[in-house]
């Protein structure tokens, strides 16, 4: 378990838990890579040049190669056609040497992002977004889980705060986030409250929560007075602005100054969903590696 320092504000450290899964995840390669006979694969594709996708990519990409995973990423032009990236879908699919595939979203518009999704085989859907995956996690059953909320409950299982009992209101209702996140915390036995763009009074929803959990993509919308004390506050949102001094910084969804004063933990951005997001990925990779060659 991770350490905590004062009453509210503590922070939730996803950077520390994330590296402390890569450590473990390098040994669990060194180890399964001798019965292999191969590395895990994980393949990103990525299509256009969005910069935000370029920098998530490479991230990725660094934190394969940290943990012994190998790359098979491919950028592809931003006028590629659907039924190209189909076809290179499919030949990822084939290819023994990959576990793990992912489409880096958001895609160009020309391209049906769904249908792509559903392309992908899903003993390989690194990212857990295939419906087969999200029909798994529905029945509570086995299968390759979403990053980004298995981050979120991986995140929250590491410092002991058990979800049983305790009301979680989720702001967002996203296929990436919110809803994968609502099911993964039902499983665990929270009673869940999904808060979305036409919830009338949010601060009212927000107030009860025990545990609140911003994916929305708005700086700020969040702040002290809609969260109730020692709750602890889960922020997924990735907001750049640019300060009154001109610098370009990174913020969640919560005001941080503001409810880090009334929560018991928080979540800091960024250092705290994005690395565990980023960890989640390299599970599911060694996960399906492990499944389907042992
Ligand atoms: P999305 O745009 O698909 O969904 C946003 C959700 O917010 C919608 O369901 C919408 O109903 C809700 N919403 C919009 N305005 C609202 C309001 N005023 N009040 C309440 N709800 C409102 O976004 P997404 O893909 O779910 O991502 C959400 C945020 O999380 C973004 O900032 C994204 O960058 C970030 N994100 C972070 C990670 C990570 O690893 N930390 C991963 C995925 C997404």
């Amino acid at each position: 378990m991770l350490s905590m320092s004062s009453e509210t504000g503590s922070l939730l450290n996803g950077k520390a838990l994330a590296k402390k899964i890569q450590g473990e995840l390098k040994k669990t390669v060194e180890t399964l890579q001798s019965q292999i006979g191969r590395p895990p694969g994980l393949a990103v594709i990525m299509v256009g040049d969005n910069p935000a996708s370029a920098v998530y990519v490479r991230n990725k990409e660094k934190s394969c190669a940290k943990v012994g995973i190998a790359s098979f990423g491919r950028h592809l032009p931003t006028e590629i056609s659907q039924a190209e990236v189909e076809a290179l879908i499919h030949q990822l699919n084939e290819d023994e040497r990959v576990d793990g595939i992912l489409v880096q979203l958001p895609l160009p518009a020309h391209l049906d992002t769904v249908s792509l999704l559903h392309a992908i085989a899903p003993d390989k859907d690194a990212d857990g977004l295939h419906p087969m995956n999200l029909g798994h996690l529905i029945r509570g059953e086995e299968g390759l889980r979403s990053c980004t909320p298995w981050g979120v409950m991986r995140l929250l299982e590491e410092y002991n705060l058990d979800v049983a009992g305790k009301h979680a209101v989720v702001v967002g209702r996203s296929i990436l986030v919110g809803k994968p996140l609502a099911l993964m915390l039902l499983e665990k036995n929270a009673t869940v409250s999904i808060a979305h763009s036409r919830t009338p009074d949010l601060g009212a929803m927000t107030r009860q929560g025990d545990i609140v959990i911003a994916a929305v993509g708005k700086p700020n919308l969040i702040t002290a007075e809609m969260v109730k004390p020692g709750a602890i506050a889960i922020d997924v949102g990735i907001n750049r602005i640019i300060t009154s001094e001109g610098a370009s910084k990174l913020v969640g969804d919560f005001d941080f100054e503001s409810v880090a004063q009334v929560s018991r933990y928080i979540t800091p951005v960024p250092g705290g969903v994005g690395p565990m997001t980023v960890a989640m990925l390299l599970q599911n990779t060694v996960l399906s590696y492990q499944k389907n060659n042992l």
